[in-house]
């Protein structure tokens, strides 16, 4: 099986001093004769979604199966946009997302009753979802996280891994930010690099693993510009960020 994983939006770790940017890596994924996404995107992409999908030759009408690694507000708030999919999170996410208790504040409620009313897929660590897609539970960043291998039928594993690694850095030193639990973390994270050939994190670009290495294929600069009557810098405008300095 040779999957095309095309990003649509490639992910981005930042943070504010007033709050998360939530840019979520958001991704069409082709293969096994279904078209499918990674996730949902953040929600500044709602008013682009059309646009963005036609660019890769797709209308979300014809999307089939929504591949959700979590359910926090930056990956799942848009899955209403989706009304042929059938939804695909694991067991153990949907359970802490509707444990009012346990669950943490970022969970995207209004996603839940969609998910409930759609067709939903729960699945449970080494599930096949679908031809050459293995569900493997990844837990740390919440209990429920869920990465996706496709297996490219080249010998290669590429691996869609959402907040499990949310970026080069974490899958690097082999520790995360923001985990509810970080030995499960740290355990998912030497899982993921022992699986996979090629990971797309869920803020970041993708990363190509060879003989231990983490390599990033990109540039990930990125273009900041602000809103009306916000400068930087003493008088600019617009900024860019090196991702590498
Ligand atoms: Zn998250």
């Amino acid at each position: 099986m040779n999957f095309k994983v095309d990003v649509l939006f490639p992910g981005f770790s930042g943070k504010l001093a007033v709050g998360y940017m939530g840019f979520s890596t958001w991704a069409y994924v082709e293969g096994a004769g279904h078209k499918m996404v990674l996730d949902t995107g953040f929600v500044g992409l709602r008013q682009d979604y059309e646009r963005m999908l036609a660019l890769h030759g797709v209308r979300r009408e014809e999307i089939d199966y929504v591949l959700l690694t979590h359910l926090h507000f930056d990956h799942a708030v848009n899955v209403d946009m989706y009304p042929n999919a059938t939804f695909v999170c694991s067991r153990a996410e949907w359970e802490y997302a509707n444990n009012e208790i346990l669950r943490d504040k970022f969970i995207e409620l209004p996603a839940l009753p969609v998910l409930e009313n759609g067709r939903l897929v729960l699945v449970e660590d080494g599930d096949e979802v679908l031809p050459g897609i293995t569900a493997i539970l990844t837990p740390g960043h919440t209990p429920g996280c869920c990465s996706y291998l496709l297996d490219q039928g080249d010998g290669t594993v590429w691996g869609l891994v959402g907040d499990a690694a949310k970026n080069r850095r974490e899958l690097e030193r082999g520790e995360v930010q923001m985990s509810l639990d970080p030995e499960s973390s740290a355990a998912s994270l030497k899982r993921i690099r022992e699986s996979c050939d090629r990971v797309l994190p869920g803020h970041d670009g993708w990363l190509t693993i060879k003989d231990g290495k983490i390599i990033a294929e990109g540039g990930n600069d990125i273009h900041m510009v602000f809103g009306q009557g916000v400068t930087v810098n003493g008088g600019q405008t617009e900024i860019v960020l090196k991702m590498d300095e």
